[in-house]
């Protein structure tokens, strides 16, 4: 799908079908639709007739093939099909087996795809998403392929963080860049998506819109309780911890995060950029919170977030977080 805000971009590259080069790199903050895009792009470029657009028709044999996933000359590279079926909460203390990287079989299964001809006599395309996953030996045997390029072959890579890639790939591909939406389209469109309070979620979002939205179909009142428990002296360390793992763990450590972010700019320039509904009781807090004590609890959360995809133990994991929190209240 097409979002309004990469109209122009899809524009740009689907125009120049004949003339594309052999590897994008698509990057960008999280939430502003850059996966989705890639294969809708890959779909308008294997669709045998397109529309004046640019886009697919949707009809043909070759997009029946790609809605139906198996069209015979593209191929995403991904986590999904190992992805966890349930939440961090629901696995407390248990190690998961989730792959967090893509490994260096996944790209030489490619090989095979790679080196004989095309079945449709268009193009191949290989879409490796999230690219931020490869492992050092996937990344080494992609950088041969990225050198030594094939014809009617387009690599689309696609990177939330693409500083975590190896300089070697990122200077082999053309980089298109996601940049953010203006504040007043995201929110419209947001409006359209009937999400209630736009302007909040696009706050706490950073400004990306689909991750705004999904924050918003998400934000069951968790958010809130959370928020209202670390200012309130009542609250015990257990309860809190209780109620922060019944979110997937990086869920719970970015609504920390954001926290942290907030009383740090309540207290330098007083207003929080997250959370808008809250901006008294974050007053409140900052206020009595010491900014080195801030710093060094949102280093600490950073550094919780790198390495937390699956903790041990969430709710000592979630503990040894909150502690610094309820010190400073
Ligand atoms: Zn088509």
């Amino acid at each position: 799908m097409i979002q309004p805000w990469q109209t122009a971009l899809f524009s740009r590259l689907s125009g120049r079908r004949q003339a594309l080069p052999h590897a994008l790199l698509l990057h960008g903050r999280v939430g502003l639709g850059k996966t989705d895009f890639a294969l809708t792009l890959a779909q308008s470029l294997l669709c045998e007739t397109p529309q004046d657009s640019g886009e697919a028709c949707g009809q043909c044999a070759a997009c029946r093939w790609f809605d139906a996933g198996h069209h015979p000359d593209f191929r995403w590279v991904s986590l999904r099909e190992e992805e966890p079926t349930e939440d961090d909460a629901a696995t407390e203390g248990k190690i998961k087996k989730a792959p967090t990287q893509i490994g260096v079989d996944a790209i030489r299964a490619l090989s095979g795809f790679m080196t004989t001809s095309t079945h449709r006599q268009g193009m191949r395309i290989v879409l490796i998403a999230p690219a931020d996953a490869l492992n050092a030996n996937a990344a080494n045997a992609l950088l041969k392929t990225l050198e030594e390029p094939l014809p009617d072959t387009l690599m689309m890579l696609v990177s939330d963080e693409p500083g975590r890639l190896a300089a070697t790939i990122r200077s082999r591909c053309q980089n298109v860049c996601f940049d953010m939406p203006p504040a007043v389209e995201a929110e419209a469109w947001l409006a359209q998506q009937g999400i209630k309070e736009a302007p909040l979620f696009l706050a706490l979002a950073g400004g990306a819109p689909l991750e705004a939205q999904r924050l918003a179909m998400q934000d069951t009142g968790l958010r809130a309780a959370l928020l209202r428990q670390l200012s309130s002296p009542e609250a015990s360390l257990t309860q809190l911890s209780e109620q922060a793992i019944k979110m997937p763990t990086p869920e719970w450590i970015g609504w920390l995060q954001r926290l942290a972010h907030d009383l740090v700019e309540q207290k330098l320039i007083g207003r929080p950029r997250y959370h808008l509904d809250f901006s008294e009781a974050l007053g409140h807090m900052a206020q009595q919170a010491d900014l080195y004590d801030l710093l060094s609890w949102e280093h600490q959360l950073r550094e919780a977030r790198c390495l937390a995809q699956h903790p041990l133990n969430a709710r000592l994991l979630a503990e040894s977080l909150l502690v610094p929190m309820l010190a400073m209240r």
